[in-house]
């Protein structure tokens, strides 16, 4: 089979490329994290399928998209996982390329109060750092090019860079933070960063303010606020907000990454800004109510009853 979207379900179906990274979260939970040389007892041990790119390409597939993944897997157990774990949340895995070593694994230790540590080590991921002709392809059919920064920066500055040649609307997840090159940000189209990395990026903690300076580097920006919801901004026009749905949050892991897989999903059907903040909002809403990044993340019927 030829790498590309997979057939048309539903015509009216948005077709969504992420270039991103996928992990095995090997997760830990223990009262208290063990100091240097100490050995602690755990409470209970959950390996789930992760990594900004997979959560991403899984909230965006659960939301309506028609989703294609670009990245890596190692050629180990942990790779045959989470190619399933992909397929069976309906992302077309058929450009992901199984290379030889490990996986990558993020090694997270949770605490009782919740706190957390996390060591990531990037195995196969490590080999982004580039595109295939496989990716080009799928690029080629795609409408909305969606990135994060747990790949090489070399890698996403070549996807983004084929994503404006190709026509593609170029989202970029600016997490985790590190600076950002020009050659980076020059080839984006929407900017979707949390509160604290727009702060790091702009030096602003008031979100308008931020929101300001985030316009001077690219056209379009999204902040995430948290439960305090979210702020969109296009250059010359003044910024949009929409709040957070007041819901019991148990779990907000992941919470940004199904926002704006599901935003992303909403503007390429061709909503407004508003409405698809809406709709991403609903679609975070359900996730932080149950435990889990992408176990959390809801299908579409269950947005759309939301927002019914
Ligand atoms: P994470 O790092 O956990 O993936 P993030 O920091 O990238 O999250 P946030 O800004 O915390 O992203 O959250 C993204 C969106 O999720 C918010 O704009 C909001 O719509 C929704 N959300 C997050 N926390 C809550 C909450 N406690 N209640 C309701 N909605 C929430």
């Amino acid at each position: 089979m030829n790498p590309g979207h997979a057939e048309q379900t539903k015509p009216s179906r948005p077709r969504i490329a992420v270039f991103g990274s996928v992990n095995m979260d090997l997760v830990a939970y223990v009262p208290v994290r063990p100091a240097s040389g100490e050995t602690v007892g755990g409470t209970e041990f959950r390996q789930v399928p992760g990594g900004k790119g997979a959560n991403q390409a899984i909230a965006a597939s659960r939301a309506g998209g028609d989703v294609a993944f670009l990245g890596a897997v190692g050629d180990d157990s942990f790779g045959v996982q989470m190619r399933s774990a992909l397929v069976e949340s309906g992302v077309d895995t058929a450009a992901l390329r199984t290379v030889p070593g490990p996986s990558g694994v993020a090694h997270i230790v949770v605490e009782a109060s919740g706190a957390n540590s996390i060591i990531v080590v990037p195995g196969a991921n490590a080999a982004m750092t580039g595109l295939d002709e496989n990716d080009r392809r799928v690029l080629e059919g795609s409408d909305a090019l969606l990135l994060q920064l747990e790949l090489p920066m070399e890698g996403v500055i070549a996807a983004a860079e084929a994503g404006r040649k190709a026509g593609v609307r170029t989202v970029l997840t600016p997490a985790p933070a590190r600076d950002l090159p020009d050659e980076l940000l020059d080839r984006v189209d929407l900017l979707v960063p949390n509160q604290h990395e727009a702060e790091a990026i702009t030096g602003e903690s008031d979100p308008q303010r931020a929101m300001a300076a985030l316009l001077e580097r690219v056209p379009e920006a999204l902040i995430t606020l948290g439960s305090s919801g979210s702020l969109y901004g296009v250059r010359g026009a003044e910024p949009v907000a929409v709040a957070a749905r007041p819901v019991e949050a148990v779990d907000t892991t992941a919470a940004g990454d199904t926002f704006c897989g599901a935003f992303a999903v909403a503007r390429a059907e061709g909503r407004g800004p508003a409405e698809s903040m809406a709709f991403a909002a609903a679609a975070a809403a359900l996730s932080v109510q149950r435990r889990g990044a992408s176990t959390s993340m809801p299908e579409r019927a269950e947005i759309d009853a939301l927002l019914a």
